[in-house]
């Protein structure tokens, strides 16, 4: 086994450790690759907890998925890798996980598309959804096609989160972005709403890209219709145009708080607070629930 091989099959065993201490696999979820050489791939093997890999554990493949070296089988998920190798000629690792907070985004169908930090418009750009595919069949490698070309990382519907990179750990630290990335957008939403950066901010954060490291693999659409269909080219990146202001508030929250002091029909007694939120008990929700299917029915 020659030097290289070693320190990949070593970094895989401490992706997997980070990834099962961190909570974003539980039991034997998740799965990582990385390139050996130009036929060869490694990978993680199936029906394991990836939290206590030793080295050993680990299966040597080629670029069609057969077999070459190791005593178990490889994950069922490595189609999904093989694709993305595929697409990605710059791309020497992969990593699969199921980070509580994205992969709650992920079921929510909510993508990670609104430009709210710089380090990550700096690195990743935008996180979109892949559509849901049943996970081992070629659906997902399908849907993860899509988005490949533009994006080190996304999201999977209803199932995950999934990165790439040039080495093993820099395709984990994308994955620990994602995830801290979609722990502060709920906590944010939670607390009203974001901020967006403006258009003009972010131009501004990508002519730093060096400083921040690795920059996503393709630039902004200028339009969300540039992106393409069949496989997207560019990042569509919710940043609104706004010269005078770095920072936007959040579009859809402006537009709650503008209809609020229009909603005409809240029953007796109920008012609405000063940032725009409604606060009703049990039995004015049923009474306001009541009238608006009467209202229907007329
Ligand atoms: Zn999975």
């Amino acid at each position: 086994m020659t030097r290289i091989e070693e320190q990949i099959r070593a970094d895989i065993v401490e992706a997997g450790r980070r990834l099962y201490a961190r909570a974003y696999i539980a039991s034997s979820d998740g799965n990582i690759s990385a390139r050996l050489d130009d036929r060869r791939l490694i990978t993680t093997p199936k029906s394991v907890c990836k939290g206590f890999m030793t080295p050993d554990m680990l299966v040597i493949v080629d670029y069609n998925g057969n077999k070459l070296a190791g005593e178990r089988d490889p994950s069922t998920e490595l189609p999904m890798h093989l694709e993305i190798y595929r697409n990605r000629p710059d791309v020497n690792a992969v990593v699969h996980a199921h980070p509580p907070n994205a992969t709650g985004f992920a079921v929510a169908g909510i993508p990670l598309t609104r430009a709210v930090l710089a380090e990550v418009i700096a690195t990743l750009g935008s996180i979109p959804i892949a559509a849901y595919g049943t996970p081992s069949t070629s659906e997902l490698p399908e849907a993860v096609r899509k988005y490949i070309k533009a994006h080190d990382g996304m999201l999977l519907a209803n199932h995950g989160a999934v990165t790439c990179g040039r080495d093993v750990l820099g395709a984990y630290y994308k994955m620990e972005t994602i995830e801290h990335f979609a722990k502060i957008s709920l906590v944010a939403r939670l607390l009203g709403g974001e901020h967006l950066i403006s258009r003009e901010e972010v131009e501004r954060l990508q002519g730093l890209r060096g400083i921040y490291g690795t920059p996503a693999p393709a630039p902004l659409c200028g339009d969300p219709s540039e992106a393409g269909t069949d496989q997207v080219v560019c990042q569509v990146l919710e940043a609104p145009e706004s010269p005078a202001q770095r920072l936007v508030p959040d579009v859809s929250l402006a537009l709650r708080q503008a209809r609020g002091p229009q909603r005409a029909s809240l029953p007796d007694g109920v008012e609405e607070s000063r940032d725009g939120e409604i606060r009703l008990t049990y039995g004015e929700l049923t009474a306001l629930i009541a009238d608006a299917v009467k209202t229907l029915k007329e």
